[in-house]
């Protein structure tokens, strides 16, 4: 059995209460590993060692920071296949969907940050014949990040690259579901010697080390994604102390297909678009609306395409591999019956899959295409978060923003049209952070991302992030 170990002051180390939660593989249903049960305790630990590295690492050449991260990248890319064997051990996903998608975006999350804490300029601001401002960015000290489990290392590092480019140290603590890569991320800051306390990983529950961040005073900022009640919850408690916060929350986005799109490249991604690492991307489309005098060709198509899609061991060569956890796979199950009472009609999955052999305990959902659906019933209002669709015609642009724009959510929208002043209007209109037209999670690391409404505040990408991460402090001088 493998016992997991928190990163603090540069080292690996049991959490102090020594005790220990268990870590399932979704595929087998079986622990595999233990993973420290942290409490408020290991995170004050934390955030002692990140206070001592504050002002050194703060105050390091930026050049010499890039370096730090450059190296983390590159010791993440030599273990490429242990990375994303772990990840899909851990989470369920497909191996070769790790392999290709989630361990490369986390080395280009810390390559990206590297390289752009070398370009940062910053503003100034000139007053004709009187003066001049000029734009400080100062990192803000020990901050926090926060990530869920539906892609662990990806998002994890999207948010500690930033934060250690700009000068932060951070107290890091990666979903208690799925938290093997960040352990192997703590032994590549080792081997790499990155210097003590500039990053700490907690592991534990969220009740615990997750309310201990939101709580401490020495915490000046958390970076959160995850679903939009534990947001509230670290809100209420960390913005009254007046705390940055960025918050990435849940989504139930829109997949809007007029009749004028390329068929065939719509259908292909649709399908990715909806059952990509088992619907449990928070950028998944998961309720598709389909112009009327296509519905019945986009009907067949893709439910005959969903039906083809493979599911079962994540460790071979399959589409679909295991749903995260017994809990999630619950909820999941419990959302079809709501659909069913609801009055929709499943028209293919609908309902668990025994595998046998090895994986005949794991947690496996059938892709589900579901129609006849109200736009603001429940099953099209409230976040399911796994390997479920619904489909629903509409006749014109004013009915389909409605539809599109019913939910409190506002993350991501996908809009297939050639008519190029449609689709413009649509971005416009459609409530969304990030809009895709034509395609779906082509990503620059440049762009603003996040979501609005209950999908979040704030943004993270690019320069966003490194504003996120940064103080700006305005100096003005007179001449
Ligand atoms: P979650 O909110 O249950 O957990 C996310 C993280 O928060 C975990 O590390 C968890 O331990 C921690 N946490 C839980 N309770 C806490 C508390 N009281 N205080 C502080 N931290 C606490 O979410 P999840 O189930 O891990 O992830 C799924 C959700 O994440 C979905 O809603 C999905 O849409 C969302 N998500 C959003 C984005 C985005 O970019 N907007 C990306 C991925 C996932």
């Amino acid at each position: 059995m493998i016992y997991l170990k928190n990163y603090i002051n540069g080292e690996l180390i049991e959490p102090l209460k020594k005790q220990y939660l268990e870590n399932v593989d979704p595929s087998k249903g079986t622990v595999f590993s233990m993973i420290p049960d942290s409490d408020a305790s290991d995170v004050q630990l934390a955030v002692a060692a990140a206070k001592d590295a504050e002002h050194d690492w703060a105050n390091m050449h930026y050049e010499k920071r890039a370096q730090y991260i450059e190296a983390i990248a590159k010791g993440i890319e030599r273990r490429l296949d242990e990375f994303a064997k772990a990840e899909s051990l851990d989470n369920g996903k497909p191996l070769k969907l790790a392999t290709r998608v989630d361990i490369p975006r986390a080395v280009s999350n810390f390559r990206f940050f590297a390289t752009a804490i070398q370009q940062q300029s910053s503003e100034s601001h000139y007053m004709e014949g009187i003066g001049i401002n000029y734009t400080l960015r100062r990192p803000i000290g020990v901050v926090a990040c926060i990530s869920p489990w539906n892609l662990p290392l990806y998002l994890f590092s999207w948010k500690i690259a930033p934060a250690l480019a700009t000068g932060n140290c951070v107290i890091a603590k990666p979903s208690e579901v799925t938290p093997y890569t960040a352990y192997l991320l703590s032994e590549v800051c080792i081997e790499v010697g990155l210097p003590k306390g500039v990053l700490n990983i907690v592991h534990g529950l969220g009740q615990k080390v997750g309310d201990e961040i939101s709580r401490n005073k020495d915490i000046k900022a958390i970076s959160f994604t995850g679903g939009t009640a534990t947001g509230k919850t670290i809100a209420s408690i960390a913005a009254p102390m007046f705390k940055k916060l960025s918050l990435e929350l849940g989504g139930k986005n829109p997949n809007i297909i007029f009749a004028d799109c390329d068929f065939d490249e719509m259908i292909k991604t649709t399908v990715r678009s909806s059952f990509e690492n088992q619907g449990q991307i928070c950028l998944c489309g998961s309720r598709i609306f389909v112009e009327r005098s296509i519905y019945d060709k986009f009907k067949n198509t893709f439910v005959e395409k969903v039906k083809a899609l493979k599911i079962g061991d994540p460790n071979t060569d399959v589409n679909i591999g295991a749903i995260v956890s017994k809990n999630h796979y619950e909820k999941i199950l419990s959302y079809i019956e709501i659909a069913k009472q609801e009055g929709g009609t499943i028209l293919t999955g609908g309902h668990a899959v025994k595998l046998e052999g090895e994986c005949a305990n794991g947690y496996f959902i059938a892709p589900t295409v579901i129609e006849g659906l109200a736009y603001d019933c429940r099953t099209n209002m409230e976040e399911i978060f796994g390997p479920v669709v619904t489909i629903m015609p509409f006749d014109t642009e004013e009915e389909v923003l409605k539809y599109a724009n019913a939910t409190e959510y506002g993350l991501a929208a996908t809009i297939w049209t050639n008519n190029l002043t449609r689709a413009h209007r649509m971005a416009e209109n459609v409530q969304s952070g990030i809009i895709w037209i034509n395609t779906w999670l082509l990503r620059d690391l440049r762009t603003p991302f996040g979501g609005m409404k209950n999908s979040g505040v704030g943004r993270e990408g690019g320069w966003e992030a490194v504003r996120f991460f940064t103080e700006a402090k305005n100096v003005c001088i007179k001449y």
